[in-house]
């Protein structure tokens, strides 16, 4: 079980108050009201309770409590599935279990549809991610969406795709062991209720975390595994792609997508 921090519970604190504020409140005494005065010198009550009338501590926190383009777009689908994400979603737009809540302009959910059988699962939100509010809509996205249109003959819009971490990590750097522990309840859950057939992991976090193993990603592609009951595919990530754009990588990509598509059989991508 994670430690939780003083750090860690100050954030959550945040949360909540910024929760209660979307609520209506617009104060947060502080000091004023302590034990009966008869019980205490009149000294003691002066010095615990505040000097002057507190400012109203929500002003002087930055936003936890961020807009969700991801969350809005899920509203748009019928059915239980898309439903059930709804709350998840909305506990992910607020969620302050670790510090990239701080420095997020939105959170990033997941997108597609939710009855999709073919979830696709990358590594963090980048700039263009953290802008938009959605997964891979940036140069590696559009190199994710020419892999499911061109190599698999889907239509991106069939696949669910989402991310392990729903935060931009600042600069893009790699996200940390704690930052993947903080959101890992979120994409276990997403799992659950979407319930793919296959799940298509693309770079190494989400492909060790999804195979249960420390193997490098050039290990990890090219055979299949299992999470929970669903089957599991890793590959390159679309990044390392475009950065090693060489014939060799990318028949590897396509028989990777090809195993993937394998493995889904030849019922429809999307459930009705
Ligand atoms: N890279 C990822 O892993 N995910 C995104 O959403 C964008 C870039």
């Amino acid at each position: 079980m994670a430690r939780i921090t003083k750090a860690d519970l100050a954030r959550q604190l945040r949360g909540h108050v910024e929760l209660l504020t979307a609520g209506g409140l617009t104060h947060v005494k502080w000091g004023t009201k302590t034990a009966p005065a008869a019980a205490k010198p009149e000294g003691r009550v002066v010095a615990i309770a505040a000097k002057t009338a507190a400012p109203p501590v929500v002003k002087a926190l930055r936003a936890v409590n961020v807009p969700s383009a991801a969350l809005d777009e899920l509203k748009q689908f019928q059915g239980s599935r898309a439903r059930s994400l709804e709350p998840l979603a909305e506990q992910v737009r607020t969620c302050a279990n670790c510090r990239l809540c701080e420095t997020r302009t939105q959170t990033v959910f997941g997108t597609g549809n939710p009855n999709s059988r073919l979830m696709i699962v990358g590594e963090a939100p980048g700039g263009d991610e953290d802008v938009q509010g959605k997964p891979f809509v940036g140069r590696a996205g559009k190199l994710l969406t020419d892999i499911i249109e061109k190599g698999m003959k889907l239509k991106r819009e069939d696949v669910y795709i989402c991310n392990v971490l729903k935060c931009r990590p600042p600069d893009n750097r790699n996200p940390e062991p704690e930052e993947i522990e903080a959101c890992r309840g979120y994409l276990e859950r997403q799992i659950e209720l979407i319930d793919p057939t296959v799940i298509l992991a693309v770079g190494r976090f989400p492909a060790q975390w999804l195979a249960n193993s420390t193997l490098t990603i050039g290990q990890l592609r090219g055979k299949k595994y299992e999470f929970k009951g669903r089957q599991v595919v890793c590959t390159y990530h679309p990044a390392y792609l475009l950065r090693n754009y060489t014939l060799d990588t990318r028949k590897k990509v396509h028989s990777d997508v090809l195993l993937a598509l394998e493995l889904l059989g030849n019922a429809p991508v999307v459930r009705g």
